[in-house]
């Protein structure tokens, strides 16, 4: 059986309405069974295998993926292969397996035992858990979940492809379990594993499958911390090892997100079948033949436009000089964006025109498909079609606006700088007369039930734009008074009126739209809804000013403005794709830069432009990322320069992996930068205190991922551990990050704690 000619490499698992966020969460809470909960995942699997028949994926060809996750496809492959972490092994039943409840469990943790880490998967906006893996692990195949998916699908009259993240990537991605010996590597374990995807082969093929998709974007990731010759040893053997296994599915490789590069000959020496290749973020390979199928990813699975489809079906040709079997695919899974743009009857249709969600995604795939099997003129009208719509989005209103392009053509590069360092000291010095060790949060306040409600109901139009504001400034009134009374310096509004971060910002712009249904999966039950920044951007009018003035009316202590950087915007949005980001980023900069003007005027002495995103956007190919350094540090820099001397500028960044961006994060040039430290025990200290950063510093010393309250002394250790090494005058003392997802009570006596422990700290300093 041959490799299916248009496929995807996997589609949203949360369902169009969430069904599937919102099935965990009621068996979470305990309000549904495990055997319902599994009922409703096995109803979307059958509801997402006939959609996409329907949309034009083969029924019996393997070209639907059998992807379903409860929660993370790492996890899923940890589950499968028995590597649970030590501190879980009392989940484990009798005969190795786990249940629903146990999954769930390693995920999210439970009394002292700690939930798996989670951290980004590749240059994108999700999140897996990281495997443990130790000289301990006994891997054995322990899960037969997915075997019983793809019998599952077989049963209803389907063939579909397994699809499960590969060995060489497993491992790369897996940290040591605690206690293994220094210098050991999980890809140490690498013929331990591989007997049990081998046993796992022979199990899918005994149920019907007739291919197996087995992704490995470690592959082209350069910031994997094992030698690249080690990678390519370790994945040579894998397929070898693998592609000897006498009964099994034919094994198509996917390697995702960039390009692979060496790593292509090796996967070509090996007997696999399929290679998948990113054509979206790589290239071409050039004097590469091979007799393998090449799967080519033209149909971008990160973003949500419908794109140049003819440019896409060109390299497709491209591909057919390098193999006589060639198909095609999506760049990544689709589960990067949302199931339909259809399915948004608040968008204009226009807008609706130019765009392609995992639906309209899978349409595309099958057009090529159909265009590789019957030639080009059978699919010119659907091509002719996508190009006219680029030639419609190229000419609409909006999309080039006229005064944004001279404003950012006219730019200088005074416009990027401020002044002296040792004058915007004295100057802020003179003019917020701050204590040593001033105190500060991050921005938002716990956003209770009542806050969201009341957000909703103006939304709604059940309120009015009277009663909200009065709502709205009750809240602000409450969080001062509460500051106030704990003794925190600088004050915080709490942002009870942004739903998010970025949509905030973006319902408050012009060249952005937000969607209503265009959820995706952020990691586990977590969903966000990216809104889409589709024209220029510019600022019709002041949008945080009333709040801050009103603010700042209630306190004589210094209140600090808040504001989303244009990194982060670009970061967490569908941006469009028709220009260079640096131009974009420079567009909502000068919109920022415009607001933090009017902060400025209207009194505002300090001001935060959180950018927590700087670090995710930064490309997997080491080549790429001077380039971005330069534009993501310039936006933030074009954003803040045109501030006075005596105007404090602040910036939040929510993680402790600090070393590859510090200088980036150095160039950013705020006056203070706050940091995530107190989940990893101030780590990030030695850093900062070797990379010789001179401003001001607040490694967090309460972790606020957590609702455990932190004590006096723990806080007090931790501000020792950072004036230890970071010169006195520097160090600032705030929370990890934003309170909006903790409760009110640990909250309050949280930020009392961090209080106590700063005032002992000075007194000790006070000589
Ligand atoms: N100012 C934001 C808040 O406090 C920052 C959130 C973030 O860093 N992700 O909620
Ligand atoms: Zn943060």
């Amino acid at each position: 059986m041959s490799f299916p000619t248009g496929t995807i490499l996997g589609y949203p698992r949360i369902g169009r309405r969430r069904e599937l966020k919102r099935a965990v969460e009621a068996f979470w809470a305990g309000r549904i069974t495990a055997d319902e909960l599994e009922a409703t995942a096995a109803e979307l699997r059958a509801v997402t295998r006939a959609r996409l028949v329907e949309l034009g994926l083969g029924k019996t060809d393997s070209s639907i993926p059998e992807a379903f996750s409860y929660y993370d496809q790492v996890l899923d492959a940890a589950v499968t292969v028995g590597a649970i972490p030590t501190r879980f092994a009392s989940l484990v039943k009798p005969d190795g397996s786990l249940d629903l409840a146990g999954y769930f469990t390693i995920a999210r943790g439970e009394g002292n035992n700690t939930p798996a880490e989670m951290t980004k998967w590749f240059d994108t906006n999700y999140h897996y858990l990281v495997p443990e893996i130790g000289p301990e692990t006994d891997f054995h195949l322990a899960s037969d979940r997915l075997i019983r998916e793809v019998a599952e699908a077989t049963t209803s009259g389907y063939r579909t492809r397994p699809v499960i993240v590969g060995p060489v990537t497993f491992l790369l991605l897996s940290k040591p379990s605690e206690g293994a010996p220094e210098g050991y590597q999980p890809l140490d374990r690498l013929d331990d594993l591989l007997p049990v995807y081998a046993e796992l082969l022979a199990a899918l093929t005994a149920v019907g499958a007739e291919w197996v998709q087995l992704d490995e974007p470690a592959l082209v990731s350069e910031s994997i911390d094992v030698p690249r010759s080690a990678v390519l040893a370790a994945t040579a053997k894998a397929y070898d090892l693998l592609a000897a296994v006498p009964v099994r599915p034919q094994i198509f490789v996917a390697a995702p997100y960039a390009g692979l590069g060496d790593a292509l000959p090796v996967l070509d020496k090996t007997a696999i079948e399929a290679i998948g290749l990113d054509l979206v973020r790589g290239t071409i390979p050039t004097g590469f033949t091979t007799t393998k199928t090449l799967v080519g990813g033209v149909i971008d699975g990160h973003n949500i436009w419908r794109g140049d489809l003819a440019g896409a079906f060109e390299k497709l040709t491209a591909l057919n000089a390098l193999s006589p079997s060639v198909a095609v695919t999506s760049s990544t899974s689709l589960f990067h964006v949302p199931h339909d743009a259809t399915d948004e009857p608040l968008l204009a249709d226009q807008l609706k025109s130019w765009l392609a969600f995992a639906d309209q995604k899978v349409g595309q795939v099958a057009t090529l498909a159909k265009g590789l099997v019957e030639g080009k003129g059978a699919i010119q009208g659907e091509l002719d079609a996508a190009s006219a719509a680029l030639k419609d989005r190229h000419d609409a209103v909006g999309v080039r606006d006229g005064a944004v392009r001279a404003r950012a053509e006219a730019l200088a590069p005074s416009d990027f700088a401020r002044g002296a360092y040792a004058d915007r000291l004295a100057a802020q010095d003179a003019a917020l007369h701050l204590p040593f060790l001033p105190t500060t949060t991050i921005g938002s306040f716990p956003q209770t039930g009542e806050i969201r409600k009341t957000r909703a109901a103006f939304a709604a139009g059940r309120i009015s734009e009277a009663e909200y504001k009065e709502a709205m400034r009750a809240e602000i009134r409450s969080v001062v008074e509460l500051q106030e009374s704990i003794g925190l310096d600088v004050i915080v509004h709490g942002e009870p009126e942004r739903n998010d971060m970025v949509q905030y910002f973006a319902e408050n712009l012009d060249g952005f739209a937000v969607t209503q249904n265009g959820w995706v999966q952020s990691y586990g039950s977590r969903c966000t809804r990216p809104s889409i920044l589709w024209g220029d951007v510019s600022r019709p009018s002041p949008i945080t000013v009333e709040w801050s003035t009103y603010t700042q009316s209630l306190t004589p202590k210094p209140v600090k403005g808040m504001l989303t950087g244009p990194v982060t915007i670009l970061a967490w949005s569908f941006v469009r794709d028709d220009q260079p980001l640096r131009d974009t980023a420079n567009q909502v900069a000068l919109a920022l830069r415009d607001e933090i003007a009017d902060l400025e005027a209207a009194g505002i002495g300090i001001i935060q432009v959180d950018e927590p995103a700087l670090r995710e956007l930064l490309p997997l190919k080491k080549s790429d990322q001077p380039a971005y350094l330069d534009w993501s540090v310039n936006s933030f820099r074009l954003a803040t320069a045109g501030v006075e001397d005596k105007t404090q500028i602040h910036t939040h960044l929510c993680y402790s992996e600090f070393g590859v961006v510090i200088d980036a994060i150095d160039q950013l040039d705020a006056d203070v930068t706050s940091i995530e430290a107190a989940r990893s025990k101030m780590e990030v200290v030695p850093d900062i205190q070797s990379s010789g950063f001179g401003r001001g510093i607040g490694p967090g010393v309460y972790d606020i991922h957590s609702p455990r309250v932190p004590s006096v002394d723990e806080v007090t250790d931790l501000i020792g551990i950072a004036l230890g090494s970071i010169p006195e005058r520097q160090v600032w003392v705030n929370p990890d990050c934003g309170l909006k997802t903790r409760g009110y009570d640990e909250t309050v006596e949280s930020l009392t704690n961090v209080l106590a422990a700063t005032r002992a700290v000075r007194l000790q300093h006070a000589h």
